[in-house]
């Protein structure tokens, strides 16, 4: 029986990362980069104004203060957008308005609030430094630096960064194809008729969302009977994708199955148990390079395997560097009880508050319990030998899905 964190090292190098696809720009949310990205364009383009003001010489302004103002003709403008405008000649200012070219000769901006402007004349009451008010060209990113290491995710700020370089097209990881295939005699499809004894096949949808949140492209195949051939020729053609994950049929009873079909379609079986409650029979197994991840049968258990051991794999595949969320320190919000002996990751919510999270655990915890699924925030880790938890009790937790802020009905900052 696989430790979880032996199973999680064992696991996780063998989901490789995916090859190089090009994708235009906006389909780039939420992937990563397959290899590294310079500057092929420095930041500021050319040195502008950060106010609207007056371009001016720092020199010709040397002592202006509110009581001794300098008065300056002014000649022409620059704004955004308006062309690259004239040199600025000594003596003189040019009215200039945020985003717009610095003047040749110009080194500092005055704001239009530190300014009166009549007839043609400028009275000045400050005396900038030079660059007061200017971003100078590169003085953000300058030509040829690194602008993304390989593996960065790219969200909505990366996608700003690499549309200020004229990039149309970029070259991101492939997503996973994961292929799902449930089993079960008593499965029916969302839709089919009912018939005694029977329940509706929650763990395909289920996978596939899942699949989906971590990156992945889900491949749901037609479920299968408890019947070794049946299984067998589905699992072959689920080998063409990237990972494959069944569910079911993992455990000990004669209708399950999964142990040899994986046997007969070749699977290197590299570890069949894990000591976690819920989801001790999960099998794994490598097909040539392809993972195959036997879950267990139960929602609950498939769920909770499939967050902590599968979901790291896909974002592993996708090209992420750090695909493990970060355990967190939580403290507990109530007092519990358990019969102590296995490593129990708990179905928790989490509220954050000042001594920060504060983990409730959901009062079902049962495998096949699926309204414990509803509000999971993380899963808290109860170590294996521990029964009685005190109410205050620090535990870690494994984060699932996004984290939550704390939770509050109108926006106040402090
Ligand atoms: P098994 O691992 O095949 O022994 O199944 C364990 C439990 O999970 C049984 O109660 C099954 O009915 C249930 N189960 C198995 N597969 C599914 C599924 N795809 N959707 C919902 N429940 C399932
Ligand atoms: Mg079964």
């Amino acid at each position: 029986m696989q430790s979880i964190p032996d199973a999680i090292a064992l696991m996780l190098p063998c989901f490789s990362p995916r090859s190089a696809e090009r994708v235009v720009l906006h389909d780039a949310l939420g992937r990563h980069l397959s290899q590294s990205l310079d500057a092929r364009a420095c930041l500021p383009a050319f040195s502008n104004s950060a106010m609207d003001g007056y371009a001016v010489r720092n020199a010709d302004l040397r002592g202006a203060s509110e009581s001794a103002p300098v008065r300056l003709p002014r000649r022409g403008e620059s704004r955004a957008g308006g062309g690259l405008p004239e040199a600025l000649e000594e003596g003189a200012v040019m009215r200039i308005f945020t985003g717009a070219p610095m003047p040749e000769g110009a080194d500092a901006v005055v704001a239009q609030e530190d300014t009166t402007e009549a007839d043609g004349v400028v009275e000045l009451r400050v005396s900038p430094s030079p660059g007061r008010h200017v971003r100078a060209r590169a003085s953000d990113l300058a030509l040829g630096a690194g602008l993304l290491p390989a593996g960065a995710r790219i969200g909505s700020g990366e996608i700003a960064l690499l549309a200020s370089q004229g990039l149309v097209e970029l070259s991101v990881h492939r997503r996973p194809v994961v292929a799902i295939l449930s089993t079960g005699d008593e499965l029916r499809d969302p839709g089919e008729e009912d018939a005694p004894g029977t329940l509706v096949n929650s763990n395909a949808p289920m996978l596939a969302a899942a699949v989906r949140e971590a990156g992945g492209v889900p491949r749901v195949l037609p479920r299968c009977a408890d019947d070794a051939d049946v299984i067998e020729a589905t699992l072959r053609q689920a080998l063409e994708a990237d990972v494959v994950l069944t569910t079911g049929g993992v455990s000990v009873g004669e209708y399950d199955f999964l142990h040899e079909v994986f046997d007969r379609v070749g699977v290197e079986t590299h570890f069949w148990k894990i000591a976690v409650k819920p989801g001790k029979p999960v099998r794994f197994g490598m097909a040539g390079d392809v993972p195959v991840v036997g879950l267990p049968g139960n929602p609950v258990s498939a769920w909770v395997t499939f967050q902590v051991f599968v979901a790291p794999g896909l974002a592993r595949m996708a090209g992420s560097l750090a695909p493990h969320p970060g355990p967190l320190p939580v403290r507990l919000a109530h007092a519990f009880e358990r019969h102590p002996g296995r490593t129990e990751l708990a179905r928790a919510h989490l509220v954050l508050g000042e001594a920060g999270y504060q983990a409730t655990l959901l009062s079902l915890q049962g495998s096949g319990s699926l309204p414990s699924l509803v509000n999971v925030d993380a899963l808290v880790v109860l170590p294996a030998e521990v029964g009685s938890f005190a109410q205050g009790e620090r535990l870690w937790a494994l984060p699932v899905g996004n984290l939550p802020g704390r939770t509050v009905s109108h926006f106040t900052i402090g």
